[in-house]
């Protein structure tokens, strides 16, 4: 499955490296959702979040790039939200996306040009600044106000992580909320009929 049923968690439209952490999900009955499933679906969430413009098409090594990325800003997050230090690993891979943040054209010579400027694989410099632009999204989360809001769905088996709107929200989206108020009124009929 590759669309997520559930409605955008709360602060993924202001930190795209939010949306990018919850770009795959656990569902109820321990199904999975994955918006990044394969290429295709990878550029479609670029080109949606305005990393990448229309028409590019990713290679699947591309696609790994961004779901390994992924990962360790899950681990990152995770590790904020408990309170505990993060692998270095997450820190190393979000800060090496960040230096390899394409910073200028190269110089290129061919007879029937001259000189001129231009990117030398354009696909993956374009994949380059859009994991860059996520991973300074993310460390602009984990260092500003935001970090302290952030937290992860307290329904069981949702694990998305949200930024908390009000200080007692628990669960990622009202669906969350009413499957977790559901469950409580049956155990409790159950517990009353029994
Ligand atoms: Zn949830």
């Amino acid at each position: 499955m590759s669309t997520i049923p559930l409605p955008p968690a709360p602060g993924s439209d202001v930190y795209v490296s939010l949306a990018l952490a919850d770009s795959v999900v656990s569902l109820p009955g321990e199904h999975r959702a994955d918006e990044l499933v394969d290429p295709m679906a990878a550029t479609r969430w670029l080109v949606d979040h305005g990393l990448v413009p229309t028409g590019t098409a990713l290679l699947e090594y591309c696609q790994q790039r961004l779901t390994v990325l992924r990962g360790h800003l899950r681990e990152l997050f995770a590790a904020a939200v408990e309170g505990r230090a993060p692998e270095a690993d997450a820190v190393d891979a979000l800060n090496s996306a960040l230096r390899q943040a394409p910073s200028a054209e190269m110089l290129e010579y061919t007879p029937e040009l001259g000189f001129h400027r231009g990117a030398a694989h354009p696909l993956t410099q374009l994949v380059e600044h859009a994991l860059a632009r996520i991973s300074e999204d993310a460390a602009a989360l984990l260092t500003g106000e935001g970090a302290s809001l952030l937290d992860t769905c307290q329904a069981p088996s949702c694990d998305r992580f949200f930024v908390r709107t009000h200080a007692r929200r628990r669960w990622c989206s009202t669906r969350c909320g009413d499957r977790v108020r559901a469950a409580r009124a049956y155990e409790k009929k159950r517990a009353a009929a029994s």
